[in-house]
């Protein structure tokens, strides 16, 4: 191929190019539209942690750091024993070591771990992606909402055990009112 024909051959590609319509964005000013379970950051809903530790366990990277203690609650009643719990001290993710592989959201029993799509969280000082549990808990303002229910599927055990109970308290409500009255 002469070099008159290559020439004009990339400028064809060029022009042919320059009507396209662009398939990248400009980001930061373009923010992407992601789906709403993308993987970018995990949020710490500590309310639910036990300090089971399995999250900590199952992490393949190793690279969630948990430290709690034990508290030793009194006895609700007479000849009732004293109870001990874990109290959460510290928990932290590196996601410089995180391989987003989602196994710690997964096996938690609890319900503490979720995705976020945030992914913002860049630095160029690697020991700020070790997240605290209050950045961690942060995150989940930026969880979203989960799907709604399939209207036809079978309704879950906990909404059912709610809707019975609430039954229940509106009858004996109404049989006290009716007491009452009479
Ligand atoms: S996503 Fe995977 S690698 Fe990252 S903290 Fe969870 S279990 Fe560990
Ligand atoms: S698996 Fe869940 S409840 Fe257990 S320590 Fe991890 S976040 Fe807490």
């Amino acid at each position: 191929m002469s070099l008159g024909s290559g020439l004009a051959k990339g400028l064809a590609i060029t022009l042919r190019t320059m009507t396209r319509r662009a398939v990248t964005a400009q980001y930061p000013e373009a923010q992407p539209e992601l789906p709403p379970r993308s993987r970018g950051v995990i949020a710490l809903f500590e309310e639910n942690c036990t300090v089971c530790m399995l999250c900590a366990r199952e992490c393949p990277d190793w690279c969630i750091y948990i430290d709690s203690h034990k508290e030793t609650l009194p006895a609700v009643g007479p000849g009732g024993r004293e109870r001990s719990r874990n109290v959460l001290d510290r928990f932290a993710i590196d996601f410089s070591l995180c391989m987003y592989c989602g196994i710690c959201v997964e096996v938690c029993p609890f319900d503490a771990l979720f995705w976020s799509p945030e992914f913002e969280y860049a630095t160029t000082d690697i020991r700020e992606l070790t997240h605290e549990r209050d950045t961690l808990r942060e995150w989940m303002w930026t969880v979203p909402e989960p799907p709604p229910l399939d209207p036809a599927g079978v309704e879950p055990k906990e909404i059912a055990a709610a809707r019975k109970a609430a039954e229940k308290a509106a009858a004996e409500q109404a049989t006290d009112t009716g007491e009452g009255a009479g």
